[in-house]
C-alpha cells in the first residue's frame, strides 16, 4: 500500500476559541468551534470542553466548563485542537477588563491564568468533573416542568445524597452535561455541595419587661415600688421603665440606665427580685426603627476640608492616601465620595481587609446606602455569590467586600476605597494567586480609569513613600472627630517592676490599678496580647527539653481549656507528658503567656470584673465573633482580652483603658516588617480607647522601654517612625526600594530537598545572578511534615524585569522537577511577601 500523504490541515475560515480552564495549567488553550455552535460562541461565555488524555476506548477526557477569552481564526501551533461540546451562556459573564486584570495578576504574581480564574469566579460558574451536587433542601419533590435529563438527575439525587458531575455523565449517557446542570442550578433544584454555611446572626439587645404577676396586674406596681424602695437607683430604674414603656414597644436596658442615670447592675437587681424579666431581642443591623439613626447627615468642617482636598487631588492623581488618625472620621469622607460616584451612575468598590471583623462598619454603610450596596463576604453561599456577581454585572452601584470583591464584574467602576490599606490581611498567602488586594486595586482602577482612595491611621511604608514622592496625593486628618483628644499613652517599665518584685503575674501595678478604676467607673477595657492559648512553651527544668510538634519545627502551645499541647501550624495536639521524655525529670513547667492565661489571671486580680476573650479559639466563626462584639457593645462584660482581632476598626463607645501586655514580643519578630507591624498594631489598638465621650488611657508594658518604636508610639509620631524606618529600608535594600519575591521549596525528605535545591539554585543564579539570596532554612524550617527552603529575590521595580524573573523561576522549576528523583519538590512563589 502506498503511504498516504498527510498535510497539516489549514483552516483559515474556521472558528477557534482560546479558553481558560479552572486549573493550574500554565497557559490558555485553543479549541475548534463546530459549525453549529459558531453563532453562539462569543467572548466571556463558558463552553463545555474535554481536557486531558483521550482514552483508548475513545472517551474524550474529562469535561470542564471553560471560559472563552478570545474568538479567532488562528489554529493552535503544536497540537490538534479538540472541539468544544456546548456553549453554556447566552451572555458574557465577564467584561474584557477583567481578563486584562487576570493577565496582569498572573504576570505580576508569577502564577497561571487558571489559578487567577479559580480565585475570581464563584464556584457555580466554574464547574469541574469532581464537583459534587446535592438536592436543594427547599425542593419539594415536584418534578413536573423538568426535562427528561433534569428529571433523571433530580431522581438520582433523591436516592443518593450526592453525585459528581462525572457521574452525571454516566447517568445521562450523553456527550454534554453542563447545560443540564446549569439549568438545574438556575432552577434551584440542585446545589453544589458545600460545608453547611451558618447563617449570619443579627445583633441582639437586652430588653426589659415586667415579670408576672406585675405584667398583667398594674395594681401590683405599688408593691413593686415598695420592694425597691430601699435603693434609690433601683427606684429610679423602675420609674424609668414605666415611663419608657408608655411610648416604646420594647424597652432597652440601656435606655433605662441612661434615663435613670444608673448602671446595668440596678436593672439586674430588680430582675433578681422577680419584678423585671430580661430578654434578648434581635434587631436588624440594617436601619430598623428602634435603632438610633446615626447623625451622619452633615460632614464636619474638617471632613469637608478633607473631601475638597481629595477631589482636587483626584483631578491629576489616580490614587490618594488619606492619612487620618483613629477616630478622625474617615468613613464619612469615603461615604460622601461613594455617593458622588453613584449619583452620576458610576460604581464604587469599598475594600476592607477582613469583612468578618467589621459588622459595625457594614451596618453603618448599609444604613446609608440601603439597597444600593451589596456586601460580598466569605460566608456567603454559592448561590448568594452568584446573585451578587449578577447584580454587579447589572450595575449594582456599591460593593463592599474583602479582597476577592476585586474580581466582581464591574462595568462602570469609578472609585475604589481601600480602607485600612496598611493591613497585612489584604495579602493572600495561600493558595496562588498570592496577591495583595490593595496593589491589585490600583491596577484594577487603572484599567477602568477610576480613582483609588486609600485610608489609614498608620500608612504602610510603601504607600507613604508613594505619597511623599508625589506618585499618590496625600491628605491628612490629624485630629479626632468631635474634638475628642488622642488617647494618653504611657509606657510601663515591666523590667523595673520585676526587679522590685511588684509585678503581679503578667500585670504591672499601674495596669491593674487602671483596670480596677475603669471597671469601678463603669467603663470597659481592652487587653491586647498577640498570642493565643495559655502558654507557648512547655519545658523541662533540668535538661532544657521542650514540647515540639512532630510535624513542624515549632513548639507546642498549652491550651488550658482542652488541657492539651497544640501546634498552631498544623493542628496536631497531644497530652502533657507527665515526665520529661528526654531525661525523666518530673519538673516540667509552662513558660510565657497567651490570651487564655491573661483571661484566667485577670479574674484573680479583678474578681468584680466580667471578662471575655476574642481570639481564634473563641471566635473561629463569624457568628461567635459577632456575638462577642455584640456582647461587648451591650456591656455584658467589662474587659475584652484578645489577639490582633481586637485591634481592627472596632468602634466601642465605652472603652476607657487599653493595655498592651508585651510590646517586646511584637518587636522581636524576625522579619524586616516587624517594626512596621508593631507600630501599626499598637497605634491601632490604642485607637480603641476613649472614642466617644472622653480621653482614653493606654498602657504599654515593655521590658525594653527605650526601643525607638515604643517612643514613637507614645508620641503618636508617625512621621518620625517613617523617617527612621525608611532609612533602614534604604540601608538594607528592602521594599519600597527593592521588589521581593520569595520562593519556597518543599519536600518531606530533607535530603531530597537539599539535592534538588542545588539544581534549582544553579539555574536560578545563571539567570538572575546576585538578585538571588539563598537558599536558606526559614525561621520555621518544617511545616506539616515538609522541610522548607527559602530563596529571596531582590530586584528593582521594573515590570519587564518582573516578567524575566517569572520565566527564570519557571525554568529553574522545570530544570529541577525534570531531573531524576526531584519531581516531587513543590515550588511556591510569593511576590511582595507580606
Ligand atoms: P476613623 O475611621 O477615621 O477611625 P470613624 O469614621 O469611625 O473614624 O469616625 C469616628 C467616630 O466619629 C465614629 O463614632 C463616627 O460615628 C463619628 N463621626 C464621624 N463623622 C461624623 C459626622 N459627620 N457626624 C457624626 N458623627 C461622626
Ligand atoms: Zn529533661
Ligand atoms: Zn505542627
Amino acid at each position: 500500500m502506498p503511504p498516504t500523504e498527510t498535510f497539516h490541515p489549514t483552516f483559515p475560515t474556521r472558528t477557534f476559541v482560546t479558553v481558560v480552564l479552572p486549573l493550574a495549567a500554565p497557559r490558555a488553550f485553543t479549541y475548534y468551534v463546530p459549525e453549529e455552535l459558531v453563532e453562539r460562541v462569543q467572548f466571556g461565555v463558558r463552553v463545555e470542553v474535554p481536557f486531558g488524555r483521550t482514552s483508548a476506548a475513545g472517551s474524550a477526557g474529562k469535561l470542564y466548563s471553560a471560559l472563552v477569552i478570545e474568538v479567532h481564526n488562528r489554529p493552535p501551533e503544536g497540537y490538534q485542537p479538540k472541539e468544544i461540546l456546548e456553549v453554556l451562556d447566552e451572555r458574557p459573564l465577564i467584561h474584557p477588563t477583567q481578563i486584562e486584570l487576570w493577565q496582569w495578576m498572573a504576570a505580576y504574581y508569577c502564577c497561571t491564568l487558571g489559578e487567577v480564574m479559580h480565585a475570581a469566579l464563584p464556584s457555580h460558574l466554574k464547574l469541574v468533573g469532581e464537583t459534587k451536587l446535592v438536592l436543594s433542601p427547599l425542593h419539594d419533590g415536584d418534578h413536573s416542568g423538568l426535562s427528561d435529563s433534569e428529571y433523571l438527575i433530580a431522581e438520582a439525587l433523591s436516592i443518593q445524597e450526592t453525585i459528581t458531575i462525572d457521574e452525571v455523565r454516566g447517568i445521562l449517557d450523553r456527550k454534554t452535561v453542563y447545560p443540564v446542570i446549569k439549568s438545574l442550578l438556575e432552577k434551584r433544584i440542585i446545589y453544589l455541595k458545600e460545608d453547611l454555611q451558618e447563617k449570619y446572626r443579627s445583633k441582639t439587645v437586652v430588653c426589659v419587661e415586667l415579670a408576672e404577676p406585675y405584667a398583667s396586674d398594674p395594681a401590683l406596681l405599688h408593691e413593686a415600688f415598695e420592694r425597691v424602695s430601699r435603693s434609690s437607683r433601683q427606684e429610679a430604674a423602675l420609674m424609668a421603665y414605666i415611663q419608657l414603656s408608655k411610648t416604646k414597644p420594647f424597652v432597652l436596658r440601656q435606655d433605662i440606665c441612661e434615663m435613670a442615670q444608673t448602671e446595668n447592675a440596678a436593672v439586674n437587681a430588680i430582675a433578681q427580685k422577680g419584678i423585671f424579666r430580661l430578654f434578648d431581642r434581635e434587631v436588624s443591623r440594617i436601619g430598623s426603627y428602634e435603632e438610633e439613626t446615626l447623625d451622619m447627615e452633615t460632614s464636619s468642617p474638617r471632613q469637608e476640608k478633607a473631601l475638597a482636598e481629595v477631589r482636587a487631588l483626584f483631578a491629576h492623581k489616580q490614587t490618594v492616601l488619606l492619612h487620618g488618625v483613629t477616630g478622625s472620621g474617615k468613613t464619612k469622607v469615603y461615604m460622601e465620595l461613594i455617593r458622588e460616584v453613584t449619583e452620576r451612575g458610576g460604581q464604587a468598590l469599598y475594600l476592607l481587609p477582613e469583612i468578618a471583623l467589621t459588622t459595625q462598619l457594614t451596618a453603618r454603610l448599609q444604613r446609608f446606602f440601603g439597597d444600593d450596596i451589596a456586601v460580598y463576604h466569605s460566608k456567603l453561599n454559592h448561590n448568594e455569590r452568584v446573585e451578587i456577581w449578577n447584580a454587579v454585572l447589572a450595575g449594582k452601584p456599591v460593593v463592599m467586600g474583602a479582597r476577592s470583591a476585586l474580581f466582581l464584574p464591574f462595568g462602570k467602576l469609578e472609585l475604589v476605597i481601600v480602607d485600612e490599606e496598611h493591613d497585612p490581611s489584604f495579602k493572600q498567602n495561600d493558595p496562588a494567586p498570592r496577591y495583595n488586594g490593595r496593589d491589585t486595586a490600583v491596577y484594577l482602577a487603572h484599567l477602568h480609569q477610576a480613582k483609588v482612595l486609600m485610608g489609614t491611621a498608620t500608612p504602610s511604608i510603601e504607600s507613604y513613600n508613594n505619597a511623599l514622592s508625589g506618585k499618590y496625593g496625600l491628605v491628612e486628618m490629624p485630629e479626632r472627630f468631635g474634638g475628642i483628644q488622642m488617647p494618653d499613652i504611657q509606657l510601663i517599665d515591666a523590667k523595673q517592676e520585676i526587679k522590685q518584685r511588684k509585678m503581679q503575674s503578667h500585670f504591672t501595678t499601674a495596669l491593674i490599678n487602671e483596670l480596677k478604676a475603669a471597671v469601678e467607673r463603669g467603663e470597659q477595657a481592652i487587653l491586647f496580647q498577640n498570642r493565643r492559648g495559655y502558654a507557648p512553651t512547655y519545658r523541662c527544668f533540668s535538661c532544657g527539653w521542650h514540647a515540639e510538634c512532630i510535624h513542624c519545627d515549632v513548639s507546642l502551645t498549652y491550651h488550658k481549656h482542652s488541657n492539651q499541647l497544640k501546634c498552631h501550624y498544623c493542628g496536631y495536639h497531644s497530652k502533657l507528658p507527665p515526665e520529661c521524655p528526654a531525661c525523666g525529670n518530673k519538673q516540667l513547667s509552662l513558660f510565657g503567656f497567651g490570651t487564655e492565661k491573661i483571661e484566667d489571671e485577670i479574674k484573680i486580680y479583678l474578681p468584680e470584673g466580667r471578662i471575655s476573650r476574642m481570639d481564634l479559639d473563641t471566635a473561629r466563626t463569624r457568628n461567635a465573633h459577632a456575638t462577642i462584639i455584640n456582647d461587648f457593645e451591650e456591656r455584658r462584660f467589662d474587659i475584652l482580652v484578645g489577639t490582633q482581632m481586637v485591634t481592627k476598626g472596632l468602634d466601642f463607645e465605652n472603652v476607657g483603658v487599653v493595655g498592651v501586655l508585651s510590646a517586646d514580643q511584637l518587636l522581636q519578630f524576625p522579619d524586616f516588617r516587624s517594626s512596621e507591624r508593631a507600630f501599626q498594631l499598637m497605634v491601632q489598638v490604642a485607637g480603641r480607647a476613649g472614642r466617644k465621650h472622653k480621653r482614653g488611657k493606654v498602657l504599654i508594658q515593655a521590658m525594653n522601654t527605650a526601643h525607638p518604636v515604643l517612643q514613637e508610639v507614645i508620641r503618636n509620631d508617625y512621621a518620625g517612625f517613617y523617617k527612621r524606618e525608611i532609612a533602614e529600608r534604604r540601608a538594607f535594600n528592602y521594599p519600597p526600594f527593592a521588589r521581593l519575591i520569595r520562593i519556597t521549596l518543599k519536600h518531606k525528605s530533607a535530603e531530597t530537598l537539599n539535592d534538588g535545591a542545588r539544581i534549582f539554585t544553579q539555574t536560578l543564579r545563571q539567570k538572575l545572578g546576585d538578585w538571588v539570596v539563598g537558599p536558606a532554612v526559614p525561621f520555621v524550617s518544617r511545616v506539616r511534615g515538609q522541610y522548607l527552603l527559602d530563596y529571596l529575590i531582590k530586584m528593582d521595580r521594573d515590570l519587564r524585569k518582573a516578567a524575566y524573573a517569572k520565566t527564570s523561576i519557571e525554568e529553574a522549576t522545570v530544570a529541577m522537577q525534570t531531573a531524576q528523583g526531584f519531581s516531587g519538590i513543590r515550588v511556591t512563589v510569593d511576590v511582595d511577601p507580606g
